[in-house]
């Protein structure tokens, strides 16, 4: 079950606004890089399908 809504890694919001159907620039992916080892944690079926939310890739930085 895919939720494009959903962080694949929390299972909380990710605020993606290219899913919720707003332009792709409003998202705060825009002004924060994903790093490519976190996307790599994604399981294979939802990478590409589910964003990871801002929390995790800030948890991700703050631990790297
Ligand atoms: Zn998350």
């Amino acid at each position: 079950m895919n939720n494009p809504l959903i962080c694949p890694l929390c299972r909380k919001p990710n605020h993606c606004a290219y899913a919720a159907g707003r332009p792709a620039e409003e998202c705060w992916c825009m002004s924060l890089s994903v790093p490519k080892a976190l996307l790599a944690q994604i399981p294979d079926e939802q990478r590409g399908k589910s964003c990871v939310c801002e929390a995790c890739v800030r948890a991700y930085k703050a631990d790297a």
